[in-house]
């Protein structure tokens, strides 16, 4: 029998057996540079074919969703997934969130749901479960905060070992959240783009499992069930618009890779839109889509988790966004923090920063009348606002104590009571 699947190089198109560790395409690898978006990013292929014979036509999707999508997974068992509730997060319709007399509907993807509070739990849980099917008992990953956490704490749920290599000015929550999963810490004096060499080494030297985002290509795999949850939540049914916060373009490539097998397998006959939404002080992926030459721009926002000056997935994210016809739009920080405070008022979920963005670009997309009456508009929510307190304080007045009495309780209502009648 063929293997379940097997990697082909986004760029020179080598293929590679699935049975064996590999990162990047050896070939390709070799020119990367570092200040160059890298090539030779793996696809994983399965057998499309074979699968669209296993299961009959009109049931292939429920019958696949009954089976937890393994056959879509680059893993032998559901055995091996982490004891833990990994995505099947909520999906909210909320059509009144930007206004009322909006004829279109929308729809939230609250993945702040997740074990450690982000979507990289996704990725995490997978690349933990091919370890353990593997023989692999301590996995590496650099992050700039949320991969490293996730990894962690995945981890810890499957009794693995982890380190993880972040710049030492990452938001203290995550950085609690690492040591609290009981992970190897590794801070590192210098960028994300430092930890993520460092923790290549590591690999190479030690033979850790590395996790990096772009680089270990089951990490595209986790994100892509996102895709599968969205059509299932909509009834069996497509949505129009997808906004998808964006930094290395791993999130952007797995909702493709997602949307993508449904339409190979029957499931669904077209794509939605995806819009890339990046934070206008670090828009290196959507700028860069159709340059001949990379450019850098130097990041500078609150968005931390989309704050990226070398997207490690640009060259996979340009195949799909020109192949799909994929948009994108640039939020700045004040338009982040203010999407964030109203989502927060007017939905009771507090997002960080990253994930208000891609909110963000929805009532930018929706302020210029972009959005056609009746259709389908889902915001990923990326990530917990919890975990990084320092960005939103600009906004927020906490008032003075005041005297434990119902006067000066009074009083202070006031100002509060007058503002919301
Ligand atoms: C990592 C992350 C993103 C961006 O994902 P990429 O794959 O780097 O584009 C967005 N939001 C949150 C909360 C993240 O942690
Ligand atoms: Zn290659």
């Amino acid at each position: 029998m063929r293997d379940k699947f097997h990697y082909v190089c986004v760029d020179c198109l080598s293929e590679y057996p699935g049975d064996k560790v590999i990162y990047l395409c050896p070939k390709c690898q070799a020119n990367n540079r570092e200040d160059q978006p890298p090539k030779g990013v793996l696809k994983t292929v399965y057998n499309y074919r074979q699968i669209r014979e296993w299961y009959p036509a009109e049931t292939i999707f429920q019958q696949l969703e009954e089976d937890r999508f393994l056959p879509l997974l680059p893993i032998r068992s559901m055995e091996s997934w982490p004891g833990l509730r990994i995505g099947n997060t909520p999906l909210y319709r909320k059509d009144n969130v930007i206004g009322e007399n909006k004829d279109f509907e929308i729809y939230l993807k609250d993945d702040s749901q997740n074990p450690t509070f982000s979507f990289k739990d996704r990725a995490s849980a997978l690349v933990s479960a091919w370890a353990k099917e593997n023989g692999i008992q301590t996995l590496v990953a650099a992050s700039t905060g949320n991969a490293g956490s996730s990894l962690a704490g995945i981890c810890a749920a499957q009794k693995q070992k982890s380190v993880i290599l972040v710049p030492a000015k990452a938001p203290l929550a995550k950085l609690t959240q690492i040591l609290m999963y009981g992970a190897g810490i590794v801070p590192v004096d210098g960028t994300y783009d430092d930890a993520f060499e460092l923790s290549v080494k590591v690999s190479e030297i030690f033979g850790f499992y590395n996790r990096n985002t772009a680089y270990n290509p089951l990490t595209i795999e986790g994100k892509k069930t996102v895709s599968f949850e969205i059509f299932s939540q909509l009834g069996f049914r497509v949505p129009n618009r997808v906004f998808v916060p964006t930094g290395d373009g791993v999130i952007l490539a797995g909702v493709y890779k997602g949307f993508e097998e449904m339409l190979l397998l029957g499931v669904i006959e077209t794509m939605p839109v995806i819009v890339a939404v990046q934070a206008a002080g670090s828009p290196n992926l959507v700028e860069n889509l159709d340059r001949m030459e990379f450019k850098v721009t130097k990041s500078k926002t609150i968005a931390d988790s989309i704050s990226v000056d070398v997207p490690k997935n640009l060259s996979m994210c340009t195949g799909f966004m020109k192949k799909y016809k994929g948009e994108s739009v640039t939020v700045t920080d004040a338009e982040i923090l203010q999407a964030s405070a109203w989502l927060s008022g007017s939905t009771g979920l507090f997002s960080e920063p990253a994930a208000a963005a891609a909110f963000a670009g929805l009532l930018k997309f929706s302020k210029s009348g972009n959005i056609l009456s009746g259709s389908k508009n889902v915001v990923l929510l990326t990530g917990s606002g919890l975990k990084d307190l320092a960005s939103v304080q600009p906004l927020l007045n906490l008032p003075a104590p005041v005297a434990p009495d119902i006067r000066s309780v009074e009083l202070a209502m006031q100002a509060f009571l007058s503002k919301n009648s």
